[in-house]
């Protein structure tokens, strides 16, 4: 439907639904959604069924905003929120978004903002025109969150203008013909890293993840000729922010990829995080990068934040909805539903079957079906770990034994995801006396990685989610935690003779400050190394696995080696990634059943392990397609 016929359409459609004393003075196309402009936001607002109404009839995702004619300045009304709600809210910020006519206030006490029944909050609506959000002030402040936001309000108009283009591009007209469809392998088909599948059809092009293989730096095949020209895609789908899904992004957009990125709001933060300290790794090692800062900002500003379970149009004839896969914070299964329901195809990205410590297991109900493309990490037929509890139980223990004889504990961890649950674990097991109460330093990404997490509660499990809400128990904000902000404190920690527990990055231990807690501690039998993830072939990590007894480094410019002599273990069953039975039960528990089966992300002879055992255990057509291979499903 052309952009005037849709425009059109939903005139029609507001005429039909709408009492006749409510005006509607404006309708915009703005990204893959519809913008309603009203003096008379109550009505929409009270009665939220309208709009759902009026979505489903013009099959769009449709919002309301205030006409902004009838907004006053945000000065004035942040001084009129100010005089109107009472003290013991505990006012923070506001953040006046002029995209949404919407006004975030930030408070330690949001049942007193909003007041008995919501009436300050109504109160507040009439008076100042801005719709009032409040949300409970994040309990430890994230510069990135911080960053993001202020770059969205600098950015504004640039991002309004942007909006209106994809949206423009979004109503062109689908071609006539009978739908057909397929997906283009284009990285991390029988290999781990480098993830990327194109999604085609005769109107569409999207592309799902586009990662780095961080043991090599290879690229995805950007030369494939379906790819090119870059401004051909309609859209970019990131499923999660690791660098081996979203690495490259920034590269397409520095190549002229022109359209959107779209993910959850805590894919892009952290998508951010990582993507500027890529940048700040290659600095260092003196090496000259893919993609600059500038790349990263534009991304930003292009992308699009999807919640799960919300339905967009992100081309003409594919819709799509994210849902929770239980891997890292934000990380989603997108499924894309194509045409007039012709056929469903669902892409796990990086997936967890379990509950955590941290989230949900992965979503397994879905309204339509066809395809599944699932990750296959864990894969082969032996691939089985034991559960959290069990994985738990034995930390808690050898942490005990090491701590107990006056040792240092060294984990090596990835910043984001595993550090939050060593965090959790040490947090309980101290709590509850299994393991002595000493201190635990953070060292590298993950105090900020952390503070992220805490500034979006709605993606962690409930459990956690309502801990973090209540006074005095959020187990991040506990007094053993403490952060390594210096190569001072950093030294202290280093020289200090009391046992203690530094959680610090790389998790592969292929460089950052968990290098230096090594060397300084290594010749000490009294201490311990402890693995919690994945070591991957070639890493330091690995060999030190696998008996290593002697490390040899550079110091000053001048080479030095020290003797290993501290006790390494390893306890499985942490991993953000399925077992091989997580898997087989995933596909077991799928609502409804798919019809064929497409499996990735997983070393060769486990990807290729687990599509026959599907295929023989199911009956489900199964396969393990290499890279440059497409295959049609439609
Ligand atoms: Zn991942």
């Amino acid at each position: 439907m052309s952009q005037d016929a849709l425009i059109e359409r939903t005139r029609a459609t507001l005429a039909e639904l709408l009492p006749h004393e409510v005006e509607v003075e404006d309708i915009e196309l703005e990204g893959p959604q519809i913008v309603l402009y009203t003096k008379q936001l109550d009505v929409f607002l009270s009665g939220a069924d309208i709009l759902r109404q009026i979505s489903e009839r013009v099959r769009r995702r449709v919002v309301v905003r205030t006409d902004p004619a009838s907004l006053i300045d945000p000065k004035e009304a942040e001084k009129l929120i100010r005089e109107m709600i009472p003290a013991e809210g505990e006012i923070n910020q506001l953040f006046f978004e002029r995209e949404t006519g919407q006004v975030t206030i930030e408070a330690g006490s949001p049942g007193a903002v909003i007041g008995r029944g919501g009436s300050v909050l109504k109160a507040l609506k009439r008076k100042i025109g801005w719709v009032p959000t409040v949300v409970r002030t994040p309990p430890i402040p994230s510069k990135t969150v911080e960053e993001v936001r202020i770059h969205l309000r600098n950015y504004f108009d640039d991002r309004q203008s942007f909006l209106r283009k994809v949206g423009n591009r979004l109503a062109r007209e689908p071609l006539p013909e009978k739908l057909w469809g397929r997906a283009t392998a284009l990285g991390g088909f029988r290999e781990v890293g480098r993830s990327a599948c194109l999604l085609t059809t005769q109107n569409s092009k999207v592309l799902i993840d586009c990662g780095i293989d961080p043991g090599s730096d290879r690229t995805p095949f950007f030369n494939a000729p379906e790819l090119l020209p870059l401004d051909s895609l309609d859209a970019v789908v990131v499923t999660h922010a690791h660098l081996d899904h979203c690495g490259l992004v920034p590269v397409l957009l520095k190549y002229g990829y022109k359209g959107p990125i779209y993910c959850t709001a805590p894919t892009r933060d952290l998508m951010t995080l990582m993507l500027l300290d890529a940048i700040k790794v290659v600095n260092q090692e003196a090496r000259k990068g893919l993609y600059d800062s500038g790349n990263v900002r534009d991304l930003v500003t292009r992308t699009i934040p999807l919640r799960w379970g919300e339905t967009t149009d992100i081309a003409p004839d594919i819709r799509l909805t994210m849902h929770n896969a239980g891997h890292i914070l934000g990380s989603s299964i997108c499924h894309f539903h194509l045409g007039q329901g012709d056929h469903n195809i669902a892409f796990t990205g990086d997936m967890k079957y379990e509950r955590t410590w941290l989230f949900d297991p992965a979503n397994v109900r879905f309204p339509r079906l066809d395809t599944l493309v699932i990750e296959s990490t864990y894969g082969g037929a032996r691939n089985i770990q034991p559960s959290r509890q069990q994985a738990t139980d034995e930390f808690c223990a050898y942490a005990s034994s090491v701590l107990g004889r006056g040792g240092k504990l060294l984990v090596p961890v990835f910043a984001v995801g595993r550090s939050q649950e060593m965090m959790l674990v040490l947090e309980q097991g101290m709590r509850e006396g299994q393991v002595p109460k000493v201190p635990v330093y953070l060292d590298g990404m993950i105090f900020e990685a952390t503070a992220i997490h805490t500034a979006y509660p709605e993606y962690l499990n409930s459990q956690l989610r309502t801990q973090i809400f209540q006074e005095g128990d959020n187990p991040f904000l506990s007094d053993i935690f403490r952060r390594v902000d210096s190569p001072t404190m950093r030294s202290e920690v280093l020289d200090s003779n009391e046992p203690c527990v530094v959680l610090a990055t790389s998790g592969m231990m292929s460089g950052g400050p968990v290098m230096e807690y090594f060397r300084a501690w290594a010749p000490n039998r009294t201490n311990a190394l402890l693995f919690v993830g994945y070591q991957a072939e070639g890493t330091f990590g690995r060999r030190l696995q696998r008996g290593l007894t002697e490390a040899s480094f550079v110091d000053s410019g001048k080479p030095a080696s020290v003797p290993i002599r501290l006790e390494i273990a390893t306890v499985e069953g942490f991993s953000g990634h399925s077992d091989r039975n997580q898997l087989m039960n995933y596909v077991r528990n799928l609502d409804p059943r798919p019809r064929q089966i497409l499996v990735n992300h997983g070393e060769e002879s486990r990807a290729v392990d687990l599509a026959t055992s599907l295929h023989r255990r199911f009956g489900i057509g199964a396969q393990a397609p290499l890279n440059l291979e497409a295959v049609r499903f439609l």
